[in-house]
């Protein structure tokens, strides 16, 4: 029997883990430390726009982290609301220490699943690099397997750094893994150095919260799984400070302390979660910055200060700190601190996430150059279903840039590369009117029918609700708005125009309907009282709503991408000597022998590949077949 090894219990490998046992493959989820999987190193919280949206589409997959952030949730708000369905994404504080249990307690229930503490220190291949055999433990046992998924996050050659000291580790508390980076260096993988930083966290009741800005969650909460029974964890609200001119002050006369101005890390940081460092001296004239103060869980009295990352030394933090309002009698209980760790250059992994020079080897998560649990998870089921698929000798699932977020990130990963900690924003998704979170169900449901995850009772609730939609669709079609209709009545009595010949979807379309109007004229629809769980009823009005107003400029765009889709058919021959390509500019050449493209699709979309070389590109494919 076949059998994959997903390497880390972070976010990428409980998704990669949970998805292949799913699927029905023998895996073992081997990890450092068996109390550590799930574990938050940075914010508690799950979510935001762009990252929740590859929330919700990992799991119309059959992902786990939607259902494990609400069933530990203990604060939601969907984000950017006012701003339209397309753009609105989901968030939630997590009870950390809860998340952590569920995500082990889900993984000890799947089926087909093993856990096994360990630290991986090499890949085994049986000759050369030729099928791979197994992983080798530091102490020196074998777990055996054909296919591996590596999702070591923060831990390579990981060191951690405060002022001016520099500690060999993985996380705070928790070792580096440097047998595995050793070997993965010494393969030939182009490697290099990234940095991230987290916040101090504080004791609760040091805090006055009666100085602080409250706030609330959203009531009633929404849940981010399209799967889940509703949300079981008491809500607590979170707040509000604004770092003062002392805040400022203290940063700037310490800078030469702070292991990220003081000279003492090599990495590049992510440019969307600067540390407060940065932000004082990046934007000179801001004046103050918000940050968040969020509860890590209601288990303990710990709390974490979203925007304040920082690697000052130790009694600089405390002085920083106590300078914001409500925070003057603060305790720290774990400073903040600078990560820097070995990442491994994405362009070198096929549009699987498989290694492309290495048999067996799949990577996701932090190890790609990617910064956020959300990312993390994202990769790791897509490596873990097509570990799987590789093994089955299935063709990969490869999601196009029109169909998901996740789609995005991997063809952004692997085309073109990245030299920064790479982060989710909808800015990076050009198809992003088709990408509604709330949608991703039914989107992505194709998918989710060959990928074979989801239970049959789930992937029959997501067809109902397809259908539904669908029936809903049809019937405001055919439904007329006209002086003796009701909808009509409606129509008229909110000062609306009743055109000859118009439809209850051109009313939509056309005009600017109330919701209290809209829920009025959907209310008289058949069905249109049928329960949805976990969808409250405006919910489903804004998405018909939407789904009906962008119905004409998706079948636009969808016939544009027509054109695109073919080339992505078009696939580049492994063994196409570009070198030798006749007709195409040097600097293209170079372009192509770094980023070896699968498809023509792929080529179209390097920077700096221009249309013309695709063209003689595809010509010279066409000839050479
Ligand atoms: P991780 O969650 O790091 O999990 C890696 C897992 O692999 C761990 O379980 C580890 O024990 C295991 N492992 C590693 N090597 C081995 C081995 N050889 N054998 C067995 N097990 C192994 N993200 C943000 O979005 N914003 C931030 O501001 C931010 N700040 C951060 C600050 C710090 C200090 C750290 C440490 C991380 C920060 N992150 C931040 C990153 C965030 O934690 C990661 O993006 C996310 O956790 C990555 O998930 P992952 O699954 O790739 O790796």
């Amino acid at each position: 029997m076949k059998h994959v090894v997903v390497i880390g219990g972070g976010h990428a490998g409980i998704e990669a883990a949970y998805i292949a046992a799913r699927m029905g493959m023998d895996t073992t989820l081997l990890t450092m430390n068996l109390d550590q999987i799930g574990q938050m190193s940075c914010n508690p919280s799950i979510g935001g726009v762009g990252k929740g949206h590859m929330v919700r589409e990992l799991d119309a997959l059959g992902g786990a982290m939607g259902r494990l952030i609400d069933a530990t949730g203990i604060h939601f708000r969907i984000l950017n609301e006012s701003r339209g369905v397309a753009v609105r994404g989901p968030r939630a504080q997590a009870d950390k220490v809860k998340y952590r249990i569920a995500a082990r307690h889900l993984l000890e229930h799947t089926p087909n699943l093993r856990l096994r503490q360990g630290m991986a220190a090499a890949l085994l291949w049986r000759e050369g690099t030729q099928g791979l055999r197994g992983v080798e433990l530091l102490d020196g046992s074998v777990l055996p397997c054909e296919a591996v998924v590596v999702t070591s996050g923060t831990f390579l050659n990981g060191c951690i750094l405060i002022g001016e000291k520099r500690l060999e580790a993985g996380r705070a508390g928790e070792p580096a893994s440097t047998h595995l980076a050793e070997q993965l260096r010494s393969l030939g993988l182009r490697h290099r150095r990234l940095k991230t930083g987290t916040s101090p966290r504080l004791a609760k009741a040091s805090i006055d919260f009666s100085r602080l800005e409250v706030q609330p969650g959203d009531d009633p909460p929404r849940p981010f799984s399209f799967f889940s029974p509703g949300i079981p964890q008491p809500q607590v609200p979170c707040h509000i400070v604004h770092t003062t001119r002392d805040t400022e002050a203290i940063v700037r006369e310490n800078l030469p302390k702070s292991s990220l101005y003081g000279g003492h890390i090599e990495g590049v940081g992510p440019r969307y979660c600067p540390s407060i460092e940065d932000k004082f001296v990046k934007f000179p004239d801001k004046g103050h910055h918000q940050i968040f103060v969020e509860p890590e869980s209601l288990e303990t009295e710990e709390i974490y200060l979203a925007g304040l990352s920082t690697s000052m030394p130790p009694d600089v933090q405390v002085r920083m700190v106590r300078s914001l309002p409500g925070f003057e009698a603060a305790e720290i209980l774990r400073p903040g601190y600078a990560i820097e760790y070995d990442s491994f250059d994405p362009l070198q992994l096929r549009q699987d996430l498989s290694v492309a020079s290495l048999e067996g080897v799949w990577f996701a998560g932090q190890i790609n150059g990617t910064t956020g649990y959300e990312e993390a998870a994202g990769q790791g089921l897509l490596a873990g279903i097509n570990a799987v698929r590789g093994l089955r000798g299935q063709e990969p699932i490869v999601l196009g840039r029109e169909q998901a977020y996740l789609g995005v990130m991997v063809d952004d990963l692997v085309t073109k590369g990245t030299d920064e900690p790479y982060r989710m924003l909808t800015a990076r998704a050009e198809h992003r009117l088709g990408l509604a979170c709330d949608l991703a169900d039914g989107r992505l449901l194709a998918v989710a029918r060959e990928v074979g995850a989801l239970d049959p009772a789930e992937l029959a609730q997501v067809e109902a609700k397809v259908a539904r939609r669908e029936r809903l669709k049809v019937q405001c079609e055919a439904a007329w708005v006209t002086q003796t209709s009701p909808f009509g009545a409606i129509a008229a009595g909110a000062g609306l125009r009743l055109e000859a010949g118009l439809s209850l979807s051109d009313l939509f379309r056309r005009q600017q309907i109330g919701p209290a109007e809209a829920d009025a004229c959907l209310g008289l629809l058949e069905g249109w009282d049928d329960a949805q769980a976990g969808w409250t009823p405006a919910t489903e009005r804004d998405l018909l709503l939407f789904d009906l107003r962008y119905a004409p400029y998706r079948e636009r765009e969808a016939r544009l991408l027509e054109g695109q889709r073919a080339w992505d058919h078009v696939r580049i021959p492994s063994d196409l000597r570009v070198e030798h390509l006749h007709g195409i500019s040097k600097e293209v050449l170079e372009k192509l022998a770094l980023h070896r493209p699968e498809t023509l699709g792929q080529a179209s979309r390097i920077p700096g590949i221009t249309p013309a070389a695709v063209t003689i590109l595809h010509l010279l494919i066409h000839r050479a077949r």
